[in-house]
């Protein structure tokens, strides 16, 4: 068959039922997920599979970027949700206490403590209802805990979109046209502790920013030692250190937090995402009370920084099911390990193949990385597609898993040449087994098959519309 005329995939979505959505919605995003061949109608999600509407099982790689931990629409978690709002509570008064807020924020501070009982030194609680709004909130308190406006961060950096989190992410394609942004933010190397420690020498920092391990960066881990000298060089020169785990927490590496696999106990530490089972919307800021209190210093001052939505009543429902759920199903331990084999299966897979640099990951946040081919029959379309753009090659990759071998998952959003792993942390051993074999299949096509660049040139041909 011509490749380059092939059909859409049959399940994909009902021009009617999605006719409202491109006319008031985000026209732009229907026509970027045509192209990719990814439009279909899911029905039912479940566990780590998503089920269209025309029979297809898809197996779900990506988990919404770490927000479904523990799997689509966990039986648990669906029936708290339902608890909560048969039992007619308060919600959103405005002018009441939330006890599930609360024991959800004494719940997470223990965790934070790594589980030892012990009180730790992240002892509060800043709730909120995203990523983004988590650091938007460490951003203010790091600057009135210090009384220094200076903002640090990392190159590379993913943390959110509003435009305090934006200003801490220096790739262009996000920030284009939004400027001026927050003066005060320097960018340091990711994982460049001299780089780190001359900024931080300068005491103008209130706070140092950064992910454990760099998630839309390309699923960076840094060297093992750069976190823990990070806190030490933050300590000593009068700096908090806030990491962002938005993606990384809630046993997606293993641990409770990445900062456990690094021995680290940040001044605050952000969770959002897999935080409420991927079904409310939440964020969580844990800091110590000195950082809390210097926000909240007096009564007059109680809710000085607060949202509508913080502590509602079916996020801490949901993030109460969350935890019990993780921990109960012990899915930290069961990450850790399925996260190995599937290093271990796809390195012995993939080995061999030019275009593969490297196979890291912690837990279930995994990586490929490819680089450009040297053997000339691959390097000239290889540039050509990177030369009308830059993911052009990742998008293939992306859209033949999902097509042809029903796999889900994403290139990363700041580093177009890492195909990122992150299942639910429900994920099977058939499952994972059943994805090294659709990369294998993909990657191997990318580097003995026509038939795949030519898929490419079909795909640009969608977007350039020719
Ligand atoms: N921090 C990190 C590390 C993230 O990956 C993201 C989102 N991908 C955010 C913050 C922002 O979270 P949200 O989209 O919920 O605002």
């Amino acid at each position: 068959m011509d490749r380059l005329s092939e059909p859409m995939p049959q399940s994909v979505a009902s021009p009617a039922l999605e006719a409202p959505y491109a006319d008031h919605v985000n026209p732009q995003w229907v026509r970027l997920l045509d192209v990719l061949q990814m439009n279909v109608r899911y029905e039912r999600c479940d566990g780590a599979e998503l089920h269209t509407a025309d029979g297809r099982r898809i197996l779900d790689f990506l988990s919404g970027y770490s927000v479904h931990n523990t799997g689509h629409n966990h039986p648990r978690i669906v029936a708290a949700l339902k608890h909560e709002l048969d039992r007619r509570g308060p919600a959103m008064l405005q002018t009441h206490i939330s006890d599930t807020a609360g024991v959800l924020a004494a719940r997470l501070c223990r965790s934070a403590a790594n589980g030892t009982g012990a009180r730790g030194k992240l002892n509060k609680v800043f709730f909120c209802s995203s990523g983004s709004e988590a650091v938007e909130a460490a951003i203010k308190f790091a600057r009135a805990h210090t009384g220094r406006s200076g903002i640090l961060c990392a190159d590379g950096a993913f943390h959110g979109l509003t435009c305090g989190a934006l200003s801490l992410m220096s790739d262009p394609y996000w920030r284009h046209g939004f400027g001026p942004l927050l003066p005060d933010v320097e960018a340091v190397p990711f994982g460049d502790i001299e780089a780190l420690g001359s900024k931080l020498a300068t005491k103008r920092f209130g706070a140092f920013i950064v992910e454990p391990i760099q998630g839309e960066g390309g699923i960076r881990i840094p060297p093992p030692d750069y976190l823990a000298k990070a806190q030490e060089l933050c300590r000593n020169s009068g700096t908090l250190l806030v990491l962002d785990e938005v993606q990384t927490g809630l046993y997606r590496t293993g641990p409770f937090l990445a900062a456990h696999r690094f021995g680290v106990e940040a001044d605050m530490v952000l969770l959002a995402k897999a935080l409420s089972g991927g079904l409310v919307p939440v964020g969580a800021v844990l800091m110590p009370d000195a950082v809390y209190n210097s926000v909240y210093s007096s009564i007059k001052r109680a809710i000085v920084h607060t949202s509508t939505f913080s502590e509602n009543a079916l996020a801490m429902r949901a993030g109460l099911a969350t935890l019990d759920v993780l921990e109960s199903e012990n899915l930290g331990p069961w990450a850790e390990k399925l996260g190995d084999q599937l290093l271990r299966a796809l390195r012995e897979k993939l080995a061999g193949y030019e275009m593969v640099k490297e196979v890291r990951g912690a837990g279930l946040l995994s990586g490929i990385e490819f680089q450009p081919p040297r053997q000339m029959r691959l390097r000239v379309p290889f540039e050509a597609f990177r030369c009308i753009h830059e993911a052009m090659f990742g998008q293939v990759l992306v859209m033949r898993l999902f097509r042809d071998r029903n796999i889900l998952t994403q290139i990363c959003g700041n580093n177009f040449m890492v195909l990122r792993i992150a299942p639910p942390l429900v994920v099977s051993e058939a499952q994972v087994a059943e994805f090294v074999s659709a990369v294998h299949h993909v990657v191997d096509a990318a580097h003995t098959s026509n038939l795949f660049w030519n898929e490419a040139l079909g795909m640009a041909r969608r977007v350039l519309n020719i």
